[in-house]
């Protein structure tokens, strides 16, 4: 998701489902003239429920895969995280390391949009109570040029990352996995941490800025105490979570911040339904710019999404056993 980015007029669902029926295989060129994902300037767009599925639900879909791709040997990118350096070379993805360091613990993973949501614009326009206004309950999100959508790509890297921490031994509630139409709607996916009652959330998501930046950053909450908002608890441990989650991400896969950010891979906002109605720690990842043909040839391999996945489990590990 991004800022108040403008972009062309969202495509009709009608064409949207057209669009995807045609071309079920690359879901790409055909049909997409140069339209733009009205990206989130979702603001709005990432929250969490809890009424998510069981892990199982997840691995019934047959969208992603059920076990991420192990990582080739040798494909260790700059800056390998400490939690599994002293891992075998080669070892399958969800490393072992530290299995039981998060026993006992929940945490929350919160897939930006849903790939259904094109399909649902009624549903998603609806406008939510986020404490200190009001949002759409949900956007589309972004997409690279050639069709793979911000949806598709967080729920891949949710997914991963879920495995490689519950081998670590924690409990994982995905907001949504892949197991229903649209939604949830911000305000829900807000409240999946307390629902889950979990220890900490992340909110994974793509850009959609101006083409030419690239790099990733972490969105973390500013206080918001307004209507039903009051996140003041969360603000110093989601700031802390933050940083962790830049460190570990940045070590993880080499990614650099994003140079359209100010302040060094770091964003404050009180804008995001997801971070003021969160009752647990809660940060977002914009994991890279979409719209940049650098940030997206990276994005849409699958080596590189484990790597993702790797950092925001090792920032989140590190989270929850360091205080
Ligand atoms: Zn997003």
């Amino acid at each position: 998701m991004t800022g108040p980015t403008s972009r062309p007029p969202r495509r009709s669902a009608l064409l949207r489902a057209t669009t995807v029926v045609a071309a079920v295989v690359p879901l790409c060129t055909a049909g997409w003239f140069g339209w733009r994902a009205l990206d989130h300037s979702d603001p709005a767009a990432a929250t969490a429920v809890a009424t998510a599925a069981p892990p199982s639900a997840a691995q019934s879909t047959g969208q992603a895969p059920a076990t991420p791709e192990a990582p080739p040997s040798g494909s260790t990118p700059t800056g390998t995280p400490t939690e599994t350096a002293a891992a075998p070379t080669g070892t399958p993805t969800p490393t072992p390391t530290g299995t039981a360091d998060l026993a006992g613990r929940t945490i929350v993973l919160d897939p930006g949009h849903n790939p259904g949501n094109f399909s649902h614009p009624t549903e998603i326009n609806r406008q939510v109570d986020v404490g200190n206004g009001h949002k759409e309950c949900d956007t589309t999100g972004t997409e690279t040029d050639a069709g793979y959508t911000e949806a598709d790509y967080t729920l891949d890297v949710s997914r991963r990352a879920r495995a490689l921490l519950t081998a670590r031994g924690a409990k994982v509630v995905l907001v949504q996995d892949g197991d229903r139409p649209w939604g949830p709607c911000v305000d829900e996916r807000a409240r999946a941490g307390a629902d889950a009652h979990a220890d900490v959330a992340v909110s994974v998501h793509g850009d959609g800025a101006p083409a030419s930046g690239s790099g990733f950053h972490v969105i973390m909450p500013a206080k918001v105490v307004a209507g039903k908002a009051d996140n003041s608890a969360i603000v110093e441990p989601s700031h802390r979570l933050g940083l962790l989650l830049r460190d570990r991400f940045h070590a993880a896969t080499g990614e650099p911040y994003a140079d359209y950010i100010a302040d060094e891979g770091l964003d404050t906002r009180s804008d995001l339904g997801g971070l003021n109605l969160s009752a647990v720690p809660k940060v977002f990842i914009e994991c890279g710019n979409m719209r940049n043909s650098a940030d997206a040839r990276r994005m849409t391999d699958p080596q590189w999404r484990q790597q993702a996945a790797q950092g925001i489990a090792d920032a989140l590990t590190a989270f929850l056993t360091t205080h």
